[in-house]
């Protein structure tokens, strides 16, 4: 028995004590395999287009480093093609790109080997990576407690989900929708991203296509409520 346990022996049979009991709190406590029962989590934050993903991935990472945590923060396709996350208001972080090739568990390995720590990733773009990517993720947080923080699309331009983000929806510990709203042009919450090719949804093609919100692009997406996403309904502007 380690001394650990020897310090902490009823951890495992009762609850942890409360902010208003003794306040000590039990940072020791072990499942009957040993490990951390409160350690590392994956955690999904969702949401569609422009609804701050990116902004609060970056923040996320800003929130973490200034504790003194060291962290990765990926990305996949990000809109300014580049390796590096960039938010709509301006921030940017330089990341690693994720590709069909990279495996989350070897990046934090090599990391480790050269000497720095890394206790959680940050995935931005994350229905963007392969299903592969998230089992890595949950492997990172339950063989290595590095503590794994997505974001990304919920669906694709036909509704439906990204097989990543399902994913995620499947094995994430914790899944938050972002509630920063994001406005259908009638005024109601926007929830699905529309692809609009020469002014028109489209709901037929690969699925994913990089475009931009800019009215002017050729391929472009706008995030509609659900009764216009489904009557196609791009509204007075368009
Ligand atoms: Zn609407």
């Amino acid at each position: 028995m380690t001394d650990d346990a020897a310090a902490a022996p009823t951890c495992l049979a009762r609850p942890l004590p409360g902010p208003d009991e003794n306040g000590i709190g039990c940072a020791a406590a072990r499942g009957v395999d040993g490990r951390p029962l409160h350690a590392a989590a994956l955690k999904f934050f969702w949401g569609p287009m422009d609804c701050g993903k990116s902004t609060m991935a970056l923040q996320m990472n800003y929130n973490h480093a200034r504790q003194g945590r060291r962290g990765l923060v990926t990305t996949r396709i990000d809109r300014s093609l580049g390796p590096q996350v960039t938010s709509r208001i301006g921030l940017a972080h330089s990341a690693v790109e994720v590709t069909d090739s990279l495996d989350l568990r070897t990046l934090v390995r090599d990391t480790w080997a050269e000497g720095v720590r890394v206790d959680y990733l940050i995935c931005d773009e994350a229905s963007f990576y392969n299903v592969e990517h998230v089992e890595q993720m949950a492997e990172l947080v339950d063989g290595y407690d590095v503590d794994v923080y997505a974001f990304g699309l919920a669906t694709d331009f036909r509704s439906c989900l990204f097989p990543a983000a399902q994913r995620l929806f499947e094995l994430a510990d914790e899944v938050a929708r972002i509630q920063i709203e994001v406005l259908c042009w009638c005024g109601r919450e926007g929830l699905l991203n529309a692809r609009v090719v020469d002014g028109r949804v489209v709901r037929e093609g690969a699925q994913v296509v990089i475009g931009d919100t800019a009215d002017t692009a050729d391929v472009r997406y706008q995030v509609l409520c659900r009764r216009h996403y489904r009557s196609g309904d791009l509204g007075p502007r368009s």
